[in-house]
């Protein structure tokens, strides 16, 4: 007698292969068997028109903390997301007193936190008190150098910081992290030589683990930025994972041609080099980090490229949600300032933590990055103030129904893979990302139909369409479309740790 049967689905295996007519049997948080089962079950799921596969692993989440405060995470789950791979862009969860300075503008900061002692202490956090999917965390840059240094220095570390900070994430990856994340066009890892870098990614390189960068610059400077990170990887001897792989500014369109070449480049050279990608062509950052790179200055803009006021949208003001989903352009018009100005005037106004979603980018360019085979998704996910980038609920739905049903960027059997075994493999996480005998019981049912995101900038807290079904270890989180507020989750370990 099986705990579980999921009968008649179209089961994808998440290794690129194409789906085939078979039943799954589930025996606590693994799958059993793949097949025609006959044995009996204590519960049966008829999935008839259905795809069941892996369940989505989201290698570019920033839900480091809100997997604690809002275990139910409805944004992700809603949408096949089975695990989340938080730490990106830097900002890592711990140690968490600087986390909880580091983290403000993009999470929010729950002053009754209890403190974690490093890596160990966050991974323990999550298996305490669990949440609907599991967890896997990457090492913050910004954090570490945040606490080794005092606070955000524009300056080299000393020696002995260095050695603090080289500590810090080995401690990390001693705890089960998959590797390290930088963001070097934010505060305070801006300010990092590429030497620094590779100092702190020989701690990742000597464990196993993998370094993944939002990179130093993806405008004007992209395809010097792709060569320092391939180079950092190079250098420290670990794989790399260029995070939301992307041209930003109407000058610098078409671009990842040559990115794309610079990846193949190192693959063929025998480097461990991917990218992951949003389906968008907006992306979603802090108002305060495009002024201070430039985006709305003179000349072709800087490290995040260019972007026009009225590109510009407003998806979180602390204190002033009813300025939320305005363009920057109205400010422009209201106070009568150019951009930049009235950018700085509602920073002072509403404090640094102002999120946007900013226009900037070439379809053409998604597409191409989408099609390549280095690219994996992950939805950059920041589900904070009324108008969130719609990414947040509507990344994989809208990859499964606009991009692979309704314009055939990707095959389905392609587009799963990216999701789910793809970044499995590429971070280092033990039987997930796949359905097969042995491997735990995430998996997503959905209507490939059907099945459409339905989150939009005007209205983004919308969950999809035609995905009815999602398990995180054995158990639904999702089904017939409502979240049951399992929480099936746990804190993942890289692999080899
Ligand atoms: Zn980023």
């Amino acid at each position: 007698m099986h705990d579980l049967v999921i009968r008649n689905a179209t089961v994808h295996a998440g290794s690129g292969t194409p789906g085939i007519s078979a039943d799954i049997a589930i025996d606590g948080d693994r799958i059993v068997a793949v097949g025609q089962i006959d044995e009996d079950a204590i519960e049966h799921l008829d999935a008839s028109g259905l795809v069941a596969a892996p369940g989505f692993i989201d290698v570019h989440s920033h839900d480091d903390f809100q997997v604690l405060t809002e275990p139910d995470v409805t944004h992700n789950v809603l949408q096949g997301i089975t695990t989340v791979i938080v730490g990106n862009c830097g900002f890592g969860a711990a140690p968490s007193d600087a986390a909880q300075v580091q983290m403000k503008a993009i999470q929010e900061v729950d002053s009754t936190f209890k403190l974690w002692a490093g890596y160990s202490g966050y991974l323990e956090a999550v298996d305490q008190n669990p949440p609907s999917l599991n967890v896997a965390a990457l090492v913050g840059h910004h954090t570490v150098r945040r606490a080794a240094m005092g606070g955000v220095e524009k300056r080299a570390p000393t020696p002995d910081e260095l050695a603090t900070m080289r500590k810090m994430v080995a401690e990390g990856m001693e705890a089960g992290a998959v590797g390290l994340s930088t963001g070097l066009v934010y505060e305070p890892g801006r300010y990092s030589e590429t030497s620094e870098v590779v100092a702190v990614a020989e701690e990742v390189a000597a464990r196993s683990g993998i370094y993944v960068s939002h990179m130093r610059n993806e405008g004007d400077g992209l395809l010097d930025a792709v060569r320092e990170t391939i180079g950092i990887g190079s250098s420290a001897g670990c794989g790399v994972e260029i995070s939301h792989h992307k041209a930003v500014g109407a000058e610098n369109w078409g671009k990842v041609t040559q990115s794309l070449g610079l990846i193949e480049a190192a693959q063929a050279d025998g480097m461990d080099v991917t990218a992951d990608q949003y389906p968008y062509t907006a992306r979603s950052t802090m108002l305060f980090a495009l002024v201070q790179n430039g985006t709305f200055g003179s000349g072709s803009g800087g490290a995040m490229g260019r972007s026009s006021p009225d590109e510009v949208l407003l998806c979180s003001v602390p204190g002033a949600s009813g300025l939320e989903g305005r363009t920057l352009q109205s400010f422009v018009e209201e106070w009568d300032l150019p951009g930049e100005d009235a950018a700085n005037r509602l920073l002072s106004e509403h404090g640094n933590e102002v999120l946007v979603a900013a226009f900037g980018m070439d379809e053409g360019d998604v597409r191409m990055v989408m099609a390549h085979p280095s690219t994996m998704i992950g939805t950059d996910g920041l589900d904070r103030g009324s108008k969130p980038h719609p990414r947040a609920w509507g990344t994989y739905p809208r990859i499964l129904g606009k991009y692979v049903r309704e314009e055939g960027i990707l095959s389905l059997e392609d587009a799963i893979w990216r999701m789910s075994g793809f970044p499995a493999k590429k971070f280092s996480l033990k039987d997930r990302g796949a359905i097969r005998p042995g491997a735990f019981a995430d998996i997503v049912l959905f209507d490939p139909k059907t099945v459409i995101d339905s989150a939009t900038f005007e209205d983004p807290r919308n969950g999809p369409d035609g995905i009815p079904h999602v398990i995180v270890n054995g158990k639904f989180v999702v089904k017939d479309g409502k979240h049951t507020h399992a929480r099936a989750g746990r804190a993942l370990h890289r692999a080899d740790s």
